[in-house]
């Protein structure tokens, strides 16, 4: 299971992390991920698979999980407000800064200041795998900054800039920076991998 730095002070606070196998964490409130900018807030669990990306909760015991492989899944953390947000954003949940719209989000519902919040990134497909045929066709222009040579996007700093528009300090993000399609290890939808990742955490 991969840890993140940033969440480790608060570690008696969250159980949280990345498993390489979704299936290993039971009870987790999941989705049917659509890549799109749903944010449900959760209190339990629910019985069907609701439509969303990203989840927040302040409800104690209840894990908050999103699958990925290439996809971004990112963890937030308000520990002021003990406030949690695990979102699922690919390259179309990019287009759509869910990140930061979970962010605005968390701090309307929760009352929650982005620059409390600490926010980790897992591992995901990195600017060296992100080639795209024509991506100044397929990605608006607010992420054209972030096309480099060869077509090639990088979400990673993407990611980042829409956390640090969103008000969280550079040094409370942790971007894994690990590239789950060309670094072993991971699971890879890209790779032809039909497996997914676990990205998880629990308000203890
Ligand atoms: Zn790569």
């Amino acid at each position: 299971m991969i840890e993140f730095d940033i969440l480790k002070p608060f570690s008696g606070e969250l159980d949280y992390g990345v498993v390489l196998d979704s299936s290993e964490i039971s009870d987790a409130v999941m989705a049917d991920q659509v890549h799109g900018d749903v944010i449900l807030e959760v209190t339990e669990q629910h019985e069907t698979l609701p439509q969303a990306d990203a989840f927040m909760t302040q409800q104690k015991d209840l894990t908050l999980m999103v699958e990925v492989a290439d996809c971004q899944g990112i963890l937030i953390y308000d520990p002021v407000t003990r406030s949690v947000g695990a979102v699922h954003s690919g390259w179309r949940g990019s287009t759509l800064n869910i990140i930061g719209k979970t962010i605005k989000k968390m701090t309307e519902t929760y009352g929650a200041s982005p620059s409390d919040m600490r926010v980790a990134i897992s591992p995901s497909l990195g600017p060296c795998c992100a080639e795209f045929s024509d991506p100044k066709n397929e990605l608006p222009e607010f992420c054209h900054p972030f096309i480099g040579e060869d077509n090639h996007v990088d979400f990673w700093a993407l990611s980042t800039k829409q956390c640090l528009d969103a008000g969280v300090p550079e040094d409370q993000i942790e971007l894994a920076g690990e590239c789950s399609k060309c670094q072993p290890g991971y699971l890879s939808y890209r790779n032809g991998d039909s497996g997914r990742m676990g990205v998880f955490v629990t308000l203890l």
